[in-house]
């Protein structure tokens, strides 16, 4: 079968950086010259220069046993070091690291100064709780300054941390503590979410309690922040408040150097696409590409930048664009408790206009529920402080794209539209902002030191104007060192499909157009076979977006007797479409739109208007789910769905 995907979306609008803006960046053009002259010398510059190493490394990078790569593998750093100290020591101990924001309203400035102080003591606590190098820590804390403290303290220690989204519940909490063998879990009694206060402490105390399954318990201490001020059950000897032990700890400790392969962290994928893969990240490929990646995608001036990523610290998201590459390049950032739309939906404008926050990096799920709700509420804060916007996690739609840069951008801030997963543990496609001229929908070219393919099933490249499977060809800095315990599945998964060629297989179907431009279609799993013609979902869902009353919109393809597999869309409506028009005959209009705009071949069979899409806790659309109703059957595992209401309620909706 060819692996070819069928092109069907053409966009033609182009957005070139200012004249300013490409003169005054970060990065300019001889970046990729420099990349593309000698790789590994590049990498080698890039670290030495971002990065502080206690003993410097002589070798860049060792591939002499594929797929397990080695970085910088003789060099010794410490990566809290480098996020705390060196800025302190460097004389800026005064700039703020952590513009912090509750749900509630109360807020908190943290200079890096105050930071690196917080770390040294938590590093004390937690060495006094027996926590050494290689030692597993959970963190299991809302959107609070302490997660951030948490986890720089458990990288201070040379520790390991695996960091659990607080919204998941105490069986996902105690299977991802069993796997990694935790010492410690690091929590707090409760966080605000959506205006009350969402409890954390009890999970904790359900995950670590004795389930008569033979399981070992690892965990010797728990360590509790007070937040929600809930009543919480206390086990003596176990659990410690945080506000008890941190302040009495030594502020002194010494950054210890540690090698640049240690462990970092252990973090599970999204599960958009099955169970979570527990990705284990080192130390100073990681740091490098977090903080090169951070510093020249985001066109960064830590002196004045007031830069803001709305993802959760339990995502990959939140590890590199929340704590690491920003307090690395000793950036000032916004960090905010809450959900977007609590106590109001204009939350997030009202953050941005308070701090005003310059940078700003957010998922193409939030943009299309902003749309959803209407441009009327942003058009009541003060946006102009924005002067770059990002996106990642899924495909960005072009009218999504246009409606972030016209409505949030004020029609002259690039965005860089990035793609990257858990297990690139940074970002690896992405425009330059001084240099890409930039086109809605697509993420474009592989960042200077990248190297990118499209091939088809035996692993050729597709060439320009065609479609096919997403690869890395060669290893990178901040590349997955593995799945947790588990070296076998990390070869299946990443590596067997293109064993011959040596490239890492992404899952992602991709596209490269006339110019050479990347488009992601979506996932290779999601690809539907329409009467012999391999469609994406990426591109269909696109044009339903592209109609003027469409919000948000899912496409999977449900087994048909006469084509194979029909499209079916799930289309969720603009609540101002809805109050000024009829949506009797709506699911009519959709199914011809798309065939006027892309083709007959791509015309839904059935368009269901729905309320809510099934989503990932990190907001991505869980298409098998969709397929499952669309075909008929039930409907499959959904243990990592955000809410798990959503999926009764759709079915009822389509039948
Ligand atoms: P799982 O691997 O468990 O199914 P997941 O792949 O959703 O979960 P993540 O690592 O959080 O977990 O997400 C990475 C994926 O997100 C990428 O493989 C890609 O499909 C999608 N993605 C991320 N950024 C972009 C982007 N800018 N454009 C298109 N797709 C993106
Ligand atoms: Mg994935």
């Amino acid at each position: 079968m060819s692996s070819q995907i069928d092109h069907l979306l053409d966009e033609t609008r182009r957005f070139p950086p200012s004249d300013d803006f490409a003169a005054s960046a970060v990065a300019q053009p001889e970046l990729y010259q420099r990349a593309g002259t000698d790789r590994e010398a590049f990498w080698g510059e890039q670290s030495r220069d971002l990065l502080h190493w206690h003993k410097p490394f002589t070798r860049v990078l060792d591939w002499s046993t594929p797929p397990f790569a080695k970085w910088f593998d003789d060099g010794e750093l410490n990566v809290a070091y480098n996020c705390l100290d060196r800025h302190v020591e460097a004389g800026n101990g005064d700039r703020v690291a952590i513009l912090w924001e509750g749900e509630p309203g109360d807020s908190r400035r943290i200079t890096y100064a105050e930071l690196t102080d917080e770390v040294k003591r938590v590093a004390n606590v937690l060495s006094g709780f027996g926590v050494g190098t290689g030692d597993r820590v959970a963190i299991y804390l809302p959107m609070i300054p302490e997660a951030v403290a948490a986890m720089l303290a458990v990288a201070r220690l040379g520790a390991v941390h695996s960091v659990v989204f607080g919204g998941f519940s105490a069986d996902s909490l105690r299977s991802r503590i069993d796997d990694a063998g935790a010492k410690v879990v690091i929590t707090a009694d409760g966080g605000y979410r959506k205006g009350r206060v969402s409890a954390l402490k009890p999970a904790v105390d359900q995950a670590l309690s004795d389930r008569g399954d033979g399981v070992q318990q690892t965990v010797e201490h728990v360590l509790v922040v007070k937040r929600g001020e809930n009543e919480v059950d206390w086990t003596e000897g176990r659990d410690h408040w945080w506000h008890d032990a941190v302040p009495a700890a030594s502020a002194e400790h010494e950054a210890q150097a540690f090698p640049a392969e240690s462990p970092l962290f252990i973090l599970y994928t999204s599960g958009t696409t099955g169970k979570p893969k527990g990705i284990l990240h080192t130390s100073g490929g990681y740091l490098t590409q977090a903080a090169y990646t951070h510093k020249n995608v985001f066109d960064l001036k830590p002196e004045t930048d007031v830069f803001w990523c709305t993802a959760d610290i339990g995502w990959v998201t939140g590890h590199t664009y929340v704590t690491y590459g920003p307090l690395a390049n000793g950036a000032t950032q916004v960090l905010y408790e809450g959900t977007p739309d609590a106590p109001h939906p204009g939350r997030w404008w009202e953050i941005i206009e308070k701090y005003g926050v310059t940078i700003f990096y957010t998922a193409p799920t939030a943009i299309r529920s902003f749309m959803k709700i209407g441009r009327s509420v942003p058009r009541k804060f003060d946006l102009s402080s924005i002067r770059l916007l990002g996106s990642v996690g899924e495909p960005i739609n072009p009218e999504a794209w246009m409606w972030y840069r016209e409505v949030i951008g004020g029609g002259n801030a690039p965005i860089v539209d990035t793609w990257w997963q858990t297990e690139t543990g940074a970002i690896m496609v992405s425009p330059l902002p001084g240099i890409t001229a930039t086109k809605p929908g697509s993420a474009q070219v592989p960042l200077p030191g990248i190297t990118i393919d499209v091939v088809d099933e035996s692993g050729e490249e597709v060439g320009n104007g065609n479609g096919g499977l997403l690869v890395i060809t060669e290893p990178w800095p901040s590349m997955l060192r593995g799945i947790w315990g588990d070296p076998e599945r990390y070869k299946e998964t990443y590596w067997d499909k293109f064993e011959k060629q040596g490239y890492y297989f992404a899952g992602d179907g991709a596209r490269l157009d006339e110019d050479g431009d990347l488009w992601l279609l979506g996932r290779v799993d999601d690809v539907m076979n329409v009467s012999g013609h391999r469609l994406s979902t990426a591109e269909i869902e696109s044009s339903l977006v592209a109609h003027e009353a469409t919000a948000e919109a899912a496409v999977v393809g449900a087994a048909d007797e006469t084509t194979g597999q029909a499209v079916v869309a799930f289309v969720i409506i603009k609540e101002s479409y809805l109050s000024a028009h009829d949506a009797a005959g709506l699911a009519t209009q959709l199914r011809q739109w798309v065939g006027e705009q892309i083709g007959a071949i791509a015309r839904p069979r059935d368009v269901y208007i729905v309320g809510e899409l099934p989503k990932t806790r990190s907001g991505k659309i869980m298409r098998r789910l969709l397929r499952d109703v669309a075909e008929g059957r039930e409907v499959g595992d959904t243990t990592t769905l955000a809410d798990t209401a959503v999926m009764s309620i759709i079915s009822a909706q389509v039948k």
